[in-house]
């Protein structure tokens, strides 16, 4: 059977989260206390609806511990978010994700038992900043408090050589996991690829390292 979601929180990030799921085909429950952000959600919910989610009775009456995962995207109100999660663990859902306002309210999300803590907007600032030292920066994430993997667009330096020739391995310390090619992509290139003018790397490596390559890209 399909998984079935709940979202609580039908703000920007809620709903963003809601539709995405929606478009892939999945059951959607959404949920929020303001009438209108409810009204405005039902085009891409399956079912919406308006109710305050640190009143346990309501989550049990909609039978919240039946959805595979519950997404609680209440932004402003930590408390509230604190609540429902709390209630939420306490009935039984087997997988909980939170987005958290700040790294304290993300330690207490995981002490109560959140399973997954999202942090959307220090991610996007990082992404935005890193995008700022180098337009060629596509995207950026962290894989550990080390290490990261970036989407950097291939610039004048590398473009027309190999892998090998580029010499991004013994200049800077990162490997490339694969060259985007428009829609196509090649995982784990090997060293005698060419690399094409608007080709997209995607490399990995210390954080150190990764600065280098994007300061020079
Ligand atoms: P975003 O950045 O995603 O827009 P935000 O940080 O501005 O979110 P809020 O607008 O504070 O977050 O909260 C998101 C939604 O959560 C709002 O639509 C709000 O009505 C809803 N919400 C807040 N508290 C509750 C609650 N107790 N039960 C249900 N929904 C709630």
């Amino acid at each position: 059977m399909m998984k079935q979601y709940a979202i609580i929180g039908m703000g920007r990030f809620g709903t963003s989260v809601a539709k995405t799921l929606y478009e892939m085909g999945y059951e959607v429950l959404g949920i929020d206390s303001d009438e209108d952000r409810v009204q405005d959600a039902v085009d891409f919910v399956t079912h919406a609806v308006t109710a305050d989610s640190t009143d346990e009775n309501v989550l049990k009456a909609l039978g919240i511990r039946n959805f595979d995962v519950v997404v609680v995207a209440i932004g402003a109100d930590i408390q509230a978010s604190i609540l429902t999660t709390l209630i939420l663990k306490e009935q039984g859902v087997k997988q909980i994700v939170v987005k958290a306002q700040n790294e304290l309210h993300g330690k207490v999300l995981h002490k109560i038992g959140a399973d997954k803590v999202v942090y959307p907007e220090r991610d996007m600032g990082v992404r935005v900043a890193h995008n700022l030292i180098s337009p060629n920066i596509l995207d950026y994430i962290e894989l550990s408090p080390e290490y990261s993997m970036v989407e950097i667009v291939a610039n004048e330096k590398m473009v027309g050589k190999t892998l090998a020739e580029s010499d991004i391995r013994r200049k800077f310390g990162c490997t490339v996991m694969a060259i985007k090619t428009g829609d196509e992509i090649n995982i784990s290139p090997m060293a005698h690829d060419r690399i094409k003018q608007g080709d997209i790397l995607v490399v990995v490596g210390k954080n150190d390292n990764l600065q280098e390559l994007e300061e020079q890209a």
